[in-house]
Order: structure tokens, then C-alpha cells, then sequence
């Protein structure tokens, strides 16, 4: 319909039109379908193609070029040149605008200078609202770089671009709500070669602050910009238990609860078993059958007890008979789990529990649970936080999935920065409140 109706004008605009009132009207029109009105600039032509739809614009009569730094006007131009910048496409049509510019002579700048053009992309070669649309679609969180990419024809680098400058323009405007509740994280970056951390409120389930690095002085930035009245409000504080955020948590917000992330609990539990596992399948004087036997059962001593199949049922039961250790480490992954079910008025109950669990582990001859043992005995206190404050981990675990989800769609990213700004953007609430950048 748009088409038609934009056909029919070009070709009132072609023809010697000479009622002088209606090609007032048709101009208005055109001028306003590319958001012209109240500008320097006019369309002159438009063609529309099979494929896409080109549109002449120039200067109106008697011009006045305005100098971007200076805003000063000018009558006269250096000189004149055509450009190509493309508009946002409608239908299955490439919107294509050929604009005639001019390059003015101005005191600011000893060299000529391309005059202002509000419609223009500050840093590529398309229309602002064009630039705003794809912004927009990047900030909906539905589509990738990639996706967007492929959804206007553009390249990728073109698309790479345009995110990574709506984040930074983002980052300048976004501030770090009153948490109460936080959750501190690390994750990889670059296989592990390099980390981030990830500050989350806990209490609204955002990711609030990401910064460079796993050590103390990467927590220790994150306090000092919330500043020591926003510090006092943090009553809890869950964290995989880090050392070096223990330091920067005890020098700044020594008065908050320390708790235990059980996300990290459970997922360190896990890696033990899988510890213990490897310990007999690899160092162990047992026969090469039983070892080889041991190797194979990773994924099943991974499972709770209450998602095994039948099949998995007699494998565990097999493994009793070839090795009772690691069967009693499974055993005991698996009654650990309901410590987690204490309730705040059971917390001595929780207690008795961590200690006879340590014993318990104690007797097992595998030096990996032992080391977890000790893992427990370490941080009592901070495991017993859980029952106080019945911190679950479905933030922490939520959070991470959504990361990794990050790391796969971008097929590991190479910008340290990018990657901070997308976990903020994507688990966080950077780019919500999206508004084009003012001209
Ligand atoms: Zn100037």
C-alpha cells in the first residue's frame, strides 16, 4: 500500500506537474516519510525498484549550512558531494538515500567541515532513525548480533559496533540500585584464562556490577562506588567462598552476614565426587577392570539418586560391590542435600548435622572428600548462614546459565569490556529503560 501510494506520488512528481498547490502537498509528504519536515533538506526524487527504493535528497532553495561544532550558519558552501546512507527497510525493501551534503569553510576548524545533518548516523553510513532502530532491536534482548545482522543485511562488524556503542552511551546512565541483599561470583572468560566478577542484587535477582578480574581489588571497586552509607544498608552477603572476596567483604562490609552460596556448595560437592572418582581411576592400585569400570561412571554419580533410571540402579549397586568408598562418597552427595532443609529455628540440629556428615566423610578413605571435609569444618559459620538466612540458589544458578547462554550465542566473546557490558545488559537491568540517543 505504502508502495503504491509512493509510486503514484513519483510519478506526479516526474510529470510536468504544474498545479503548483498539490506538488506543495506531495513534497510535504515525502519530506515527512523521511522525517524531513523543518530541516535544510528536501526530497527531490524517489524511484522504487523491485528490491529496494532510492530516494533523492538536497538542499532547498537558498540553503543555510550549520557548522556541527560551532552550530554557526553559513550562506555558502566549500563544496558538494553525493552520499550513500541506507534507511530503515520496509516490507522486503532496502530503503537507499542518496543525500547531496556540503562542506563548510568555519572559523572553528582549519579544515572544511561536513555541515550538521540531524537525520545522519554520527558513526556509520545510515540514517540516525535507522541506527535507532537497530539499537532498539539489540536492546529488546531477543536477537543476537548475528541475528540482527542477518535480519537487515548488514555486517556483522557494522552490527558489533552499533551494540557495543549502545552499551557504553547505556553504562554512562546506569546506576547501581540499594541492594540489601548480594551475591558475589566469578566467571570465565577466554577459556578460563581470564575471569570477571558478577555483583547480583539478590533481592531483585539483577546483576548490578561486573568487573575485571577475581581478586580482592575487583570486589573492593564495587564498594567503593556504592560508597560507604549504601555499604551499611548490606545485611547478607552470599559469595562462592573465594578468599579474596572474604577479605574485600571484611574491610568493607564487615557488619553483613556472611553466607555460603549453595549454588558453589553443591557445585564443589559435585566436583569432589568427580575428584574421588578420577583418584581411583587414575592413582589407584585396584585391577584395570574395576578402574576402567570407575572411569565410565562420571554422569551417574553426577545424578541425584532420585532421577537414576532402573539401569542406573544396578550400575550403582555394582559399584558397591567393586568399590564401597566411592559408593559411600556417592551415598553421602546425596544425604548432603538435606541440609539445605533445615529450617532457621533447626539451626542446632543443622549443626549436628554438618559435624556428623564430617565424621562421616572422615572415615572414607578418599583424600578428595577429606579435603572437602575440611572445606566444611573451614566455613561452618558461613554454611550455617544458609539455614539463617534460607538463601536459596536458584538466583546464582539463574544467573549462571544465563551467562554461559551469553558465552555460547557470541561463540566466546574477544572484548573484555563488550563481554562485562552484555552480562550487565542481559542478567542485568542495563538498557531496560532504552531512549534514542538525543540528537
Ligand atoms: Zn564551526
Amino acid at each position: 500500500m505504502l508502495f503504491k501510494s509512493l509510486e503514484i506520488l513519483c510519478l506526479r512528481k516526474q510529470k510536468d506537474f504544474k498545479e503548483e498547490a498539490s506538488m506543495a502537498v506531495v513534497n510535504t509528504i515525502l519530506d515527512r516519510l523521511c522525517g524531513l519536515e523543518g530541516s535544510n533538506f528536501t526530497v527531490t526524487d524517489v524511484k522504487v525498484f523491485e528490491t529496494q527504493v532510492t530516494w533523492r535528497i538536497e538542499h532547498k532553495d537558498d540553503p543555510k549550512y550549520i557548522c556541527p561544532r560551532c552550530e554557526a550558519v553559513h550562506n555558502t558552501a566549500f563544496e558538494k558531494k553525493w552520499i550513500k546512507l541506507q534507511d530503515t527497510p520496509q516490507g522486503f525493501k532496502r530503503h537507499i538515500w542518496y543525500v547531496k551534503r556540503a562542506r563548510v569553510l568555519c572559523s572553528c576548524s582549519l579544515n572544511p567541515i561536513v555541515e550538521k545533518m540531524d537525520f545522519r548516523s554520527k558513526h556509520h553510513q545510515m540514517t540516525k532513525r535507522f541506527n535507532d532502530y537497530i539499537e532498539m532491536t539489540l536492546c529488546s534482548k531477543m536477537f543476537t548480533v548475528a541475528d540482527v545482522a542477518r535480519l537487515f543485511k548488514l555486517s556483522y562488524s557494522v552490527v558489533y559496533k552499533i551494540d557495543h556503542e549502545v552499551l557504553l552511551r547505556l553504562i554512562q546512565e546506569h546506576e547501581i540500585p540499594d541492594p540489601i541483599h548480594l551475591s558475589v561470583d566469578e566467571t570465565s572468560f577466554r577459556k578460563r584464562r581470564h575471569y570477571v566478577t558478577v555483583v547480583t542484587d539478590a533481592g531483585r535477582g539483577q546483576v548490578i556490577w561486573v568487573s575485571e578480574g577475581n581478586r580482592k581489588e575487583s570486589l573492593d571497586q564495587f564498594f567503593r562506588i556504592l560508597g560507604p552509607e549504601r555499604c551499611a544498608k548490606v545485611e547478607t552477603v552470599a559469595r562462592d567462598l573465594h578468599a579474596p572476596y572474604a577479605s574485600s567483604c571484611a574491610e568493607y562490609v564487615p557488619h553483613a552476614l556472611q553466607v555460603a552460596d549453595p549454588f558453589h556448595v553443591v557445585q564443589r560437592l559435585n566436583d569432589t565426587i568427580d575428584e574421588c572418582r578420577k583418584e581411583l581411576s587414575v592413582g589407584s592400585a585396584l585391577r584395570v577392570g574395576k578402574r576402567r569400570l570407575i572411569h565410565r561412571m562420571n554422569w551417574l554419580l553426577r545424578f541425584k539418586s532420585e532421577n537414576l533410571r532402573k539401569d542406573q540402579f544396578k550400575s550403582l549397586e555394582h559399584l558397591k560391590r567393586v568399590n564401597e568408598d566411592l559408593y559411600e562418597a556417592y551415598l553421602l552427595k546425596e544425604h548432603f542435600y538435606e541440609f539445605f532443609e533445615f529450617k532457621p529455628s533447626e539451626i542446632n540440629l543443622a549443626e549436628n548435622f554438618l559435624v556428623h556428615w564430617v565424621v562421616e566423610a572422615y572415615k572414607v578413605q578418599l583424600a578428595s572428600l577429606r579435603k572437602f571435609a575440611e572445606y566444611i569444618t573451614r566455613n561452618t559459620d558461613q554454611l550455617l548462614n544458609i539455614i539463617r538466612t534460607q538463601r536459596s540458589s536458584a538466583i546464582s544458578e539463574g544467573i549462571n546459565s544465563k551467562i554461559s547462554v551469553i558465552k555460547k550465542m557470541a561463540y566466546g566473546y574477544k572484548n573484555i569490556q563488550y563481554f562485562m557490558l552484555k552480562i550487565l545488559q542481559r542478567c542485568g537491568a542495563l538498557g531496560r529503560n532504552w531512549q534514542p540517543e538525543p540528537i
